[in-house]
């Protein structure tokens, strides 16, 4: 469907073959190719740009190397600025959850609506039950959405990670209140807040999930993200930024056709590590983040 960046760059540096400096001219008539393969895949504007101009800066005058093409070697140049803006190498390790705190410690999750934060939520449960040991509690704070405390209890159930029994009426502050109270009572290492997410960023929101996460401070705060959001991302990145203390990104729908523009704008905008992504509907479905993989996703 999309033509690779290697093979697009390979006309621009027709004349140079495999010898000598990069020279501006063709790092700047390579970056534009770069820069159609970027916003094909679906990388906002502003980080494009900032992109761009970074590689550009270091691409200039690099040797070329005698073993490849000037064009191959300026795809490695951007392939490595990629990596690097995407977590570096060691991504894997970033990707991992900070629980060390006093027991039961805190993660909220946040997000638009549909973005995939309750399944999300369930998927980070399980995994933390299955992969470390760790006795989970999940609460949803989301009163807006009818069923979505049901829907939480039920994918609790199918996880097989225990949900803080819903008691109608309650405000999410009196709901992470009590998940917290019933968390330490018994026991429980992490608590898992899922709050609620809307159509929109908006002031309440916003006003909500600050009061939540001033009740719980919460060690790790994880935005959720639709791969598929592109352009959107930046947006919904800005806004959530400002407003909690994002520790790191959920980037979910990584099964669909994204070509993974969004890791990198919203790696940019927050400045925060993916920590994982999620690869379809099933609650298996999530792995740590790895940058390389994104990074080869977004070139083509
Ligand atoms: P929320 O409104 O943000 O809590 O979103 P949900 O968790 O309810 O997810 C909305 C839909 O997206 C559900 O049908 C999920 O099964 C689906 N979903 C969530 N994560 C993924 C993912 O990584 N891949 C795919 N293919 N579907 C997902």
């Amino acid at each position: 469907m999309f033509e690779s960046l290697s093979d697009r760059l390979g006309n621009v540096f027709d004349s140079l073959r495999g010898r000598g400096a990069l020279k501006e001219d063709e790092v700047r008539a390579a970056m534009r190719e770069v820069r159609i393969a970027l916003l094909e895949a679906d990388v906002a504007l502003p980080v494009v740009r900032r992109f761009i101009d970074k590689v550009t800066e270091a691409a200039i005058g690099q040797e070329v190397l005698r073993s490849v093409t000037p064009g191959q070697q300026v795809v490695k140049i951007v392939n490595d600025a990629l990596v690097e803006m995407l977590g570096g190498e060691d991504g894997a390790a970033q990707a991992k959850l900070d629980l060390e705190a006093k027991p039961p410690v805190i993660v909220m999750m946040v997000g638009l609506q549909g973005s995939g934060k309750t399944t999300s939520t369930a998927k980070i449960a399980k995994r933390l039950k299955e992969t470390e040991g760790k006795k989970v509690l999940m609460a949803s704070l989301d009163v807006n959405r009818p069923a979505a405390q049901e829907q939480l209890a039920v994918l609790g159930e199918q996880a097989g990670v225990a949900t803080l029994p819903i008691i109608a009426g309650q405000q999410p502050v009196e709901i992470a209140n009590r998940a917290m109270q019933a968390a330490k009572l018994q026991s429980f290492d992490v608590l898992m807040l899922d709050t609620a997410g809307r159509l929109h960023v908006d002031e309440a929101l916003m006003a909500e999930m600050k009061a939540v996460a001033a009740v719980a401070t919460p060690k790790e705060v994880l935005l959720v993200v639709d791969a598929l959001t592109g352009q959107d991302a930046v947006n919904v990145a800005q806004s959530f930024t400002g407003e909690v203390p994002l520790t790191g990104v959920v980037l979910t729908r990584m099964d669909g056709d994204a070509r993974g523009g969004a890791a990198l704008s919203m790696r940019a905008v927050t400045g925060k590590p993916i920590k994982f992504a999620g690869t379809g509907e099933k609650l298996d479905a999530i792995e740590p983040f790895v940058p390389s993989r994104v990074a080869n996703r977004i070139l083509g």
